[in-house]
């Protein structure tokens, strides 16, 4: 019988293959948002008609941004800068642990060489934006509580210059850095592939010799070689 760890880890893995697909639709991104709020337990109100999110699909429907290696600049607000270059850097990471025989934890070790600014925001960024999920403090009756429930941690000097709480609209920063350390710890590291034939990243239930995220790429695949 598979393990709770096993299924977190693939649940994980699963929340990760759909955010990473550049054809996600906006319904897609709400059920993402509301599957992370309902896994973690975050203290956050999701509005359905959240600004993020028609962002989001509209930018990927224009442009091919995390295929690229160039640095992104779109004239947006910075959050939703940081919920597009989310998907590049962790695509980014993924690939550099598939590349290497070593435990993926080098990535964000030390020792790792950055052999450009990229891979160096990569290391530092990711393991940041995981902290700002943090408990709930509150004043109770015997002190200091700790609620269960997550909330998305705010930075103060941001807020007193803009006056309002970063997250008026889903942090998927935050929300893409928790799944992809979770799934990682969790012992995900043999757990996926980037298609051989479409690219994308996609997770597998059983370690082995996969490569195709699904039965239509690897029918396409054979085809377009017979050719
Ligand atoms: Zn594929």
């Amino acid at each position: 019988m598979a393990s709770k760890e096993y299924k977190q880890m693939i649940q994980r893995g699963k929340w990760l293959e759909k955010f990473l697909n550049p054809k996600l639709k906006s319904w897609g991104y709400k059920e993402l948002a509301l599957e992370f709020i309902d896994i973690y337990q975050v203290y956050f109100e999701f509005s359905k008609n959240d600004k993020s999110i028609e962002f989001l699909v509209e930018i990927e429907k224009k442009s091919e941004y995390y295929k690229c290696d160039g640095i992104i600049s779109y004239n947006f607000d910075v959050r939703i800068q940081k919920a597009l270059s989310i998907k590049q850097q962790i695509n980014h990471v993924f690939q550099a642990i598939i590349s290497t025989s070593k435990p993926w934890g080098y990535q964000f070790s030390e020792e790792k060489e950055m052999s450009s600014q990229e891979e160096c925001n990569n290391k530092y960024e990711l393991p940041e934006l995981y902290n700002r999920l943090v408990k709930l403090m509150s004043v109770g009756e015997d002190g200091l509580e700790f609620k269960r429930a997550f909330s998305f941690g705010t930075t103060l000097s941001l807020v007193a210059v803009t006056g309002k709480s970063l997250y008026d609209f889903f942090p998927w920063d935050v929300a893409a850095a928790r799944m992809f350390f979770d799934f990682l710890l969790l012992g995900g590291q043999e757990y996926f592939l980037f298609c051989k034939y479409c690219g994308n990243f996609s997770v597998i239930e059983r370690k082995g010799r996969k490569k195709f995220c699904s039965d239509i790429c690897k029918t396409r695949y054979r085809t377009s070689n017979l050719t």
